[in-house]
């Protein structure tokens, strides 16, 4: 690499269309000196690198040109041209302001505005870093400001806006420059690297933009620096380890082992990421810009912030649809609290890890959080269902009032809460039933029916255990087809039932769809119980568990029969 000259020297632009990423600045320039329209003096704003002097002497040099092309652009071929090319022309002056800050520099300055330009039109007077001057300084600038000959163009540049005061500001015409974007530094150096006849991965040349962060004189240095290191080829592997930048790689394997609550891998990669000399600070600011990056690809609108090559910008995007927005968010606070706190921490690794330790939570927490939202929805849900079945039985009841031959309740009244209405319609609605229903059926009874709508029955009555206990297990006898015989233990039992009869007939009339069903009810007789009923194994087995109930569980124990 003997004749490679610095890129940033040789690729500086010598012409507005050249200028990389501020077209809208370039373009106001160029229309000023269309229409003969200049100030006297212009503030030019912005980051270090993004191209403030740069242009302030591609300015200069196109106002003086002899021959300007239609696009207003410096011929580079006339004498003016030539001797600004040639850093001959006496029509700029630069003065450094960060190292000539004095008085004594700006009246010096002041001198040379006095004299007018010998050849050319106009004399350009450049100071940059203009808020280091001294106040002093200032105050002697500002009376020529004011009055300044007619030949005279200051052209102001500054990183720090806010510093300049305000009778500066007020008779300048400002122009703010902008970071430039990766994308635009990528192109530049794609075109430098084919003019150079150097083979650069796109990838490497992004990590080479972001690193700039926005300054094309300092991703020309890099690009130098990488050249000299690795020659007539850059790649992606050759750019990471030149210019110490952690992998992009790390930050989607971890996030994987995050969304996955794989502590120890996650911890595993962070210690790698130390073991190859970075430092935890710098891991946990670049995870937090991961996060974020995957944010904004959640939207397409949005994914064009995302200031990467294409290969990764698909990396991106596919990570992206994997990881939910609730984790983004969670883990982006994390990482970010992390950051912030981490200058203060006496245990910084410690720190960090704790951080990717709550990362590797959060996926758990959110679905436990997800399921709690999920239940109560359906909570929610149920209760809407709920109040529209109400609602349906509200309306059913008023149709039943405004029917002629439904008997109206007046004492009901509409207003009642929801719930009281449903219940009080439904007992009228099942009243009304058991009254009315007609059965029309006479099917034979059978035994395996009758016990089941005994049961029913007797479920009526578990609000009272004496009559339900004495009843539930009770054997029916079927007489005839349409007869049943109920024997119960004692008389006052009996007289009960009887009173319960009506009750008992038109449930069981119903659940047998038998309209002939009647039931006998007969007082036991205690001397044919012993010695007539114990026809079966069975029969003789109960009667024996009757007495004694340790015979069931004798049987049980032992597994035995009858
Ligand atoms: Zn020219």
């Amino acid at each position: 690499m003997e004749n490679y000259i610095v890129s940033a020297r040789k690729y500086r632009p010598n012409d507005f269309k050249s200028v990389v990423g501020q077209q809208s600045i370039t373009v106001t320039l160029k229309n000023s000196i269309k229409t003969q329209q200049l100030a006297h003096a212009y503030l030019f704003c912005g980051p270090r690198g993004v191209g403030k002097t740069t242009c302030a002497r591609i300015f200069a040099k196109t106002i003086n040109c002899e021959n300007p092309t239609s696009e207003f652009e410096a011929c580079n071929k006339c004498e003016s041209c030539k001797a600004f090319d040639d850093n001959r022309s006496y029509n700029i002056h630069e003065l450094d302001a960060a190292s000539n800050n004095s008085v004594e520099d700006i009246r010096n300055l002041i001198e040379q505005v006095r004299i007018p330009p010998q050849i050319g039109t106009h004399s350009v007077y450049i100071i940059d870093e203009v808020h280091m001057l001294s106040s002093q300084a200032f105050n002697a600038f500002l009376k020529t400001l004011e009055e300044p000959p007619s030949y005279a163009i200051f052209v102001l540049a500054t990183t720090e806006k806010h510093k300049i005061i305000p009778t500066i500001l007020s008779r300048c015409q400002i122009f703010d420059f902008n970071r430039i974007k990766v994308e635009d530094s990528v192109r530049y150096l794609s075109y430098v690297a084919e003019q150079e006849g150097i083979d650069a991965d796109k990838d490497a040349l992004n990590i080479i933009a972001q690193k700039a962060d926005g300054a094309m004189r300092d991703a020309l240095s890099f690009f130098d620096q990488i050249v000299s290191f690795s020659g007539k080829k850059i790649t992606y592997e050759s750019t990471i380890e030149n210019l110490n930048v952690l992998d992009y790689t790390y930050y989607f394997k971890i996030t994987d082992f995050i969304y996955e609550n794989n502590i120890s891998e996650s911890l595993l990669i962070f210690n790698e990421i130390l073991n190859n000399g970075f430092d935890g600070h710098h891991f946990i600011y670049g995870l937090a810009s991961h996060f974020r990056d995957l944010m904004v690809c959640k939207d397409i609108a949005t994914v064009e912030l995302l200031e990467v090559g294409v290969t990764i910008k698909e990396k991106y995007i596919i990570q992206s649809q994997k990881t939910g927005l609730g984790f983004l968010l969670k883990a982006l606070e994390i990482s970010n609290k992390t950051d912030l706190d981490y200058r203060g921490s006496k245990n910084k690794r410690l720190q960090i890890e704790l951080a990717l330790m709550q990362m590797c939570t959060l996926t758990k927490q959110i679905n436990i959080e997800q399921r709690k939202t999920d239940n109560s929805e359906l909570k929610q849900k149920n209760k809407i269902e709920k109040t529209n079945i109400v609602e349906e039985k509200k309306e059913e009841y008023q149709k039943m009032r405004q029917k002629p031959d439904a008997p109206a309740k007046q004492n009901i009244s509409i207003k009642k809460s929801g719930i009281s209405l449903k219940t009080e319609i439904k007992k009228e609605k099942s009243e009304k039933e058991e009254n009315t229903i007609v059965v029309e059926g006479t099917i034979a009874l059978k035994q395996d029916n009758l016990q089941l709508a005994w049961a029913k029955f007797t479920q009526k009555l578990v609000e009272k255990p004496r009559l339900f206990n004495a009843l539930k297990d009770k054997e029916l006898t079927i007489l005839d087809n349409n007869t049943a015989e109920l024997i119960v233990s004692n008389k006052s039992l009996a007289q009960t039932l009887d009173k319960l009869k009506l009750r008992i007939l038109s449930l069981l009339r119903q659940e047998l769809n038998n309209k002939d069903f009647e039931l006998i009810i007969k007082i036991e007789d205690v001397k044919k119980k012993k010695t007539e009923h114990l026809y079966t194994d069975r029969d003789k087995y109960k009667y024996l568990v009757e007495k004694n109930p340790y015979i069931e569980k004798m049987k049980n124990e032992f597994d035995l029969d009858y």
